[in-house]
């Protein structure tokens, strides 16, 4: 006789979770705590199959879930006729950073709690923010597509290709992402970092970044907090965005936000695909408005194959710095999430609820973050 059910819902990883054992986040892998669960007294029930809602088996395992375990990478998205179809539910576990897949105010008003493994791959995702605004600003596409395809032609690839030291880079939301870029772009001499931010970034915090640019560049006041998303990106010949999708940044970086960035400017999204608006972006991008866009997210996961950000590129196939959904998933970070879990499991087995504040999104009806957008 189990106690509930568990339902997981990852992945595939097939042949890949057979070569690597560390693909923890694979489905065949289950974050490695099928055990851990069925020694609870509970079942685990997993599954890949999470579209369409209503006739996926989500659906289905939803009706008997006490707990359900999803991931940002290929996120089943927990709705609110979802919620409405699952009376058992108590626990929605992301095994990663955000929460925004899981309907945050339905959850609420049954009060079921979400909770996430806050900070187990913001260092995995400040690396890749890094990675690809290096991508874009240096023009490593179009050098690396004549490697491969045996041409030569210096001048096509350099008429792209600029230096990260001396330019203005910008951050919308600097909580423990965007804190961590700014924090490496240091090393890259820049001329200004600024975020826009209804959070402060406490005094002490910004006060390290600039001791150690003055150490390093000779530059004590590098960072700056702007008031208006307006005047930063107005500002900025990189702007990367890395705070959560809620109500007050879907659709954000539109055709209006986007006409008050820079000509030729760079827009590097790993936070959540609608964040921007897609066919915005690409446009943007079309016209050179951009000099490109990167990142991993996208407002459809998997995306599918007409998506615009696939094909979105200028003439010279220079401007699109997009991958599927990796950034928080290294195999460092998937050892790191599937331990939080497994701790978050442990409170609410133990019945103790005592999960790490930080990993709490929402709880007994309401926000426990002040992460998802300023709420009274
Ligand atoms: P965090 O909670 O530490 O920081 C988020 C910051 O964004 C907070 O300081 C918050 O005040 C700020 N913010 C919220 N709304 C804002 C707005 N309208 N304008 C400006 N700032 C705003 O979260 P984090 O760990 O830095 O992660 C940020 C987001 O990155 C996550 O919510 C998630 O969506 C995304 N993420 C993506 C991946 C990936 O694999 N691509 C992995 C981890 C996180």
């Amino acid at each position: 006789m189990s106690n509930g059910s568990v339902l997981l819902v990852l992945y595939e990883g097939g042949k890949h979770a057979e070569e690597q054992e560390k693909l923890l986040g694979a489905i065949e892998n289950e974050l490695g705590i099928r055990k851990y669960i069925e020694s609870n007294g509970y079942q685990l029930l997993t599954t890949v199959d999470k579209d369409p809602e209503p006739s996926s088996a989500v659906d289905e395992h939803l009706k008997d879930a006490e707990i359900v375990i999803t991931t940002p990478f290929y996120p089943a998205y927990i709705t609110k006729s979802r919620i409405a179809q699952a009376p058992k539910l108590k626990l929605a576990i992301t095994a990663g950073v955000g929460s925004d897949h899981v309907d945050l105010n339905a959850a609420n008003e049954r009060k079921i709690t979400v909770t996430e493994v806050t900070g187990s791959n913001v260092v995995s995702v400040a690396e890749h923010v890094i990675m690809t605004i290096l991508v874009l600003i240096r023009n490593y596409n179009g050098g690396h597509s004549q490697a491969v395809n045996g041409e030569w032609d210096i001048a096509g690839v350099a008429k792209h290709e600029y230096d990260l030291e001396d330019k203005v880079v910008s951050t919308v939301g600097a909580g423990r992402i965007g804190y961590r870029v700014l924090e490496r772009l240091i090393a890259f001499n820049p001329k200004k970092l600024l975020y826009y931010d209804y959070q402060d970034l406490p005094p002490e915090a910004v006060k390290r970044l600039n001791d150690v640019s003055q150490l390093l560049n000779g530059k004590g006041d590098v960072v700056q907090r702007v008031e208006k998303l307006e005047d930063m990106v107005s500002q900025s010949d990189v702007v990367t965005i890395n705070a959560p999708l809620h109500e007050g940044t879907r659709g954000l970086f539109n055709k209006e936000l986007i006409s008050h960035m820079k000509n030729g400017s760079y827009l590097v999204n790993t936070a959540r695909g609608a964040i921007c608006v897609a066919e915005d972006v690409d446009a943007a991008v079309k016209s050179g408005k951009l000099a490109g866009y990167g990142g991993d997210v996208w407002d459809q996961q998997p995306a599918p194959k007409d998506h615009p950000w696939r094909s979105m590129d200028n003439r010279d196939h220079t401007a699109n710095a997009m991958t599927v959904h990796i950034s928080g998933t290294s195999l460092d970070a998937q050892e790191r999430y599937a331990l939080g879990v497994k701790n978050i499991l442990e409170s609410y087995f133990s019945k103790k609820f005592d999960y790490r504040p930080q990993d709490v999104i929402v709880k007994d009806g309401k926000y426990a973050t002040r992460a998802y957008g300023q709420r009274k």
